[in-house]
């Protein structure tokens, strides 16, 4: 990426240029800027604009706290207590509370409206001190070894593009992959290949008391559907499955999503009342991760590194926690640039082991093994408590997990292996 001419005689413009105005973005630009940075957002929409991702956990609540908007997110926000899990088949559902987990000292997070929820962190960040430059797209970039250069250019056409450069390149553009895509480094997840169709619907009820806002999901054969509740009686309701199973639609989007609900009984007797509120929308083969996160004069934070199946709600907390450990890393690579290849490598490896935290059990949600676990959760040893500990974001090593999720994955292999002697109490859902 670099030759000997682009080093330049005179500082970069700034310490850090962000790429992208996400929760990722905004985050570590608010948290450098919190450290007297100087750190410029490059943003190509204008916020409010809508995003899909509107359920949180746990773990989120405590980097709210260090950027000073939990008061704010909690005025637009519902209270999620917990998630619930249902089969096809059986009408009771089973409910992972956070307050059950084995370190439960945030024991709920927020439902939140995207467009809402973003637009208070960026305008967090730009209070912190961040440059925000809303409606400018970033179109290329080269590294040098004392800078990044980006090449920006105005949406909306009117103004010339420009080159700015920074110490450091921080890409947050999400499931955009700006850098990784223009690299060559993004690798789709073999393992999984899923999509998702959603809407945001009125008329859907709640659960009762305290479960009214938990997220809630329904396996059924192709998949599973998520429902949010969202305030003003809107819930977003999606579905998540097999590509096949989109391939084999032949209506509308809108009509496919309302067919699809009569597939699962639960799901389609609590949207008997529904009405959609707004277009219904897609999103394709959704897994990958880019082969390295950082390279020279560059990092990857949020979707722009990793995008993992959203079952378990975790993209935003992902985010938002890998911009955390972001911001500490380039700060000391900043102050300490000899130490620059080993903060970095310590940073890969930090948000590594979070996505792998969620992944076990991504990869085999599917698995009658794990459905029957979720559905019948085990109160012994703590093992239902270490995986809503999973669930509330505790994958980072703050609490000492790993003892019960060993004996829950040796579990899960005995259930696994009496389902293929055909002794086992999971079942196919077709
Ligand atoms: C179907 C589905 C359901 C999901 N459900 C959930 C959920 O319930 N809970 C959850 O936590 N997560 C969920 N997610 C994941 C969540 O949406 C993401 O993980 C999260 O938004 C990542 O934040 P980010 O800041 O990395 O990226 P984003 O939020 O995508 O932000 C990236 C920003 O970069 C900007 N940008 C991109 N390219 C450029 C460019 N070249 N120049 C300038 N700006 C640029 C974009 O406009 C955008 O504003 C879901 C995802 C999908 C697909």
């Amino acid at each position: 990426m670099s030759s000997p001419a682009d080093t330049h005689a005179h500082p970069p413009d700034y310490d850090v240029i962000v790429i992208g105005g996400g929760p990722a973005g905004s985050t570590v630009a608010a948290l450098l800027a919190m450290k007297g940075r100087r750190a410029l957002v490059l943003e190509k929409s204008k916020h409010p604009r809508f995003h899909i991702g509107e359920s949180l956990l746990p773990r989120n609540v405590p980097i709210f706290r260090k950027l000073g908007v939990l008061d704010q997110v909690r005025a637009v926000g519902v209270e999620k207590k917990g998630a619930d899990f249902s089969v096809p088949g059986e009408a009771r559902h089973t409910v992972f509370d956070f307050a059950r987990a084995l370190h439960p000292d945030e024991p709920s997070a927020f439902q939140v409206t995207r467009s809402e929820f973003d637009k208070i962190l960026l305008d967090n960040a730009r209070a912190k001190g961040a440059e925000i430059r809303e409606r400018t797209e970033v179109l290329d970039f080269r590294t040098a070894p004392d800078r990044a250069t980006v090449t920006v250019k105005p949406v909306d056409g009117e103004g010339a593009s420009e080159e700015l450069n920074a110490r450091y390149l921080i890409d947050a553009s999400g499931r955009d992959t700006f850098v990784s895509a223009k690299l060559g480094l993004k690798a789709r997840d073999p393992r999984h290949n899923s999509a998702a169709v959603f809407n945001h619907f009125s008329g859907v009820p709640r659960r009762d008391g305290e479960e009214a806002g938990n997220i809630s999901i329904y396996w059924f054969e192709h998949g599973w559907f998520w429902m949010i509740p969202l305030d003003d009686d809107r819930m977003s309701v999606g579905m998540v499955s097999t590509p096949e199973y989109l391939k084999s639609r032949d209506g509308s989007l809108g009509d496919f999503l309302l067919q699809s609900f009569k597939r699962c009984p639960n799901v389609d007797r609590r949207m008997s009342g529904a009405r959609p509120l707004d277009e219904t929308r897609a999103a394709g083969n959704f897994s990958y991760r880019a082969r390295r996160i950082f390279g020279e004069r560059y990092l990857m934070v949020g979707d722009a590194y990793a995008f993992i199946d959203p079952v378990f709600s975790s993209g935003v907390f992902i985010a938002m926690q890998s911009a955390e450990y972001a911001a500490d890393a380039v700060d000391t690579c900043l102050a300490e640039p000899k130490k620059a290849g080993r903060v970095l490598a310590g940073y890969q490896r930090r948000v590594d082991r979070g996505i792998s935290g969620f992944s076990w059990f991504i990869y085999r949600f599917m698995d009658p093994a794990m459905r029957f676990l979720f559905m019948n959760p085990s109160q012994r040893f703590g093992l239902q408590a270490a995986v809503i500990s999973v669930l509330s974001g505790d994958v980072y090593g703050r609490t000492r997990l790993w003892p019960r999720l060993v004996l829950f994955r040796l579990t899960y292999a005995t259930v696994r292996l009496l389902n293929g002697l055909g002794i086992g109490p999971g079942k196919q859902l077709n």
